[in-house]
């Protein structure tokens, strides 16, 4: 951002404006450059005004969620970093029938943790995502990187989403509009980079309470052991390439426990990549190429990153 746009955007947006924001403190890999800038919008109506005039000032932005998939590069991100708060946040039944067994439509504001997702639906009897329990972030962040476990994709219950693209334009788009695939999510027409997801609407079954929160737990309890506990990282690091698992490969090329400066690849999971406390965000890109060299030297094999670096 140049002083020009900064001082525009100041006077438009005011006191609102975080400036100059180290990313470390909103990415769970607590590692990352600095921002330009970082707001929190509470509605629709704020969001559409602010991508219009970003767009109009040409100032680049980018949504996030929690920053559990996402590391800002040591250089940092001359934008706006754009957070979704408030009326963003809720979650709201649409439609359906709520005899055991029935269909019934949510519809979950982006902003909203995949955390509150799931024990709202535990508390109304809803079933079909249970298997989110124990992926961080947020409804956006897990639509957008069509996140997943256990054999389960959120895009799987997904009935539309509500974007706002960079113009302030605000639209529907039904399933049959979306190209889900493994950690993306893609519309068929327009670029993804340029639209926030708003809310998602999911088609879930009513079910018993009792019996979804068994589920839940189930989940956790499996991730337990399997997964680094109380340590810095952005879960998977890489994405498994097709009819492999990226931790597999890793850690026969002998990788487990290899370190760059305070970051390292997890001696529990060779797929993630954790900060062993101080890790910078170049250290982290450092273990990534390293990590990535290994393996192609070792099976010929590329590792695509699946945390978001920008
Ligand atoms: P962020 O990290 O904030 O953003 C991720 C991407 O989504 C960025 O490109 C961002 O620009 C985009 N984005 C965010 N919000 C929006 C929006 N409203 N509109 C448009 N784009 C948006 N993932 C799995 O799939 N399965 C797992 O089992 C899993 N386990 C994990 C375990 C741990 C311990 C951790 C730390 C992470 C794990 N992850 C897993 C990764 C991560 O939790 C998911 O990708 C999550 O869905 C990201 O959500 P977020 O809100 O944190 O997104």
């Amino acid at each position: 951002m140049d002083k020009r746009q900064r001082d525009n955007f100041s006077s438009w947006w005011q006191e609102r404006i975080l400036w100059d924001v180290d990313m470390a403190a909103y990415s769970t890999l607590r590692a990352g450059g600095r921002a330009a800038a970082l707001v929190d919008v509470h509605s629709r109506e704020e969001l559409r005004y602010l991508l219009g005039r970003l767009e109009a000032e040409q100032i680049s932005w980018r949504v996030i969620g929690l920053g559990s998939n996402i590391l800002v590069s040591e250089q940092g991100y001359p934008g706006v970093i754009i957070r979704l708060q408030g009326e963003l946040k809720e979650i709201t039944p649409q439609a359906g029938n709520d005899e055991p067994g029935g269909s019934v439509v949510i519809m979950a504001g982006a902003g909203c943790s995949t955390a509150a997702l799931v024990s709202w639906c535990t508390r109304h009897g809803l079933t079909g995502l249970e298997y989110l329990a124990g992926i961080p972030g947020s409804v956006g962040g897990a639509v957008r990187m069509n996140a997943g476990a256990w054999g389960h994709e959120i895009g799987e219950r997904l009935h539309e989403v509500e974007c706002i693209d960079y113009s302030g334009r605000l639209f529907r788009v039904p399933l049959s509009g979306l190209t889900l695939s493994y950690r993306r999510l893609a519309l068929k027409e327009g670029d993804p980079e340029r639209m926030v997801i708003v809310s998602a609407a999911f088609v879930l079954e009513a079910g018993d309470a009792g019996l979804i929160r068994r589920r839940c737990r189930d989940y956790l309890e499996r991730r337990r052991g399997k997964q680094p506990a109380g340590v810095a990282s952005a879960g998977s690091f890489f994405k498994n390439p097709a009819g492999d698992f990226a931790g597999r490969l890793i850690e026969a090329a002998g990788l487990k426990g290899v370190r760059c400066g305070q970051a390292m690849v997890s001696p529990v999971h060779a797929n993630f990549i954790v900060n062993t406390g101080g890790a910078t965000a170049a250290d982290i890109v450092a273990l990534m190429h390293l990590v990535r060299k290994g393996v192609f030297k070792r099976f010929g094999v590329r590792l695509e990153p699946e945390v978001q670096i920008f």
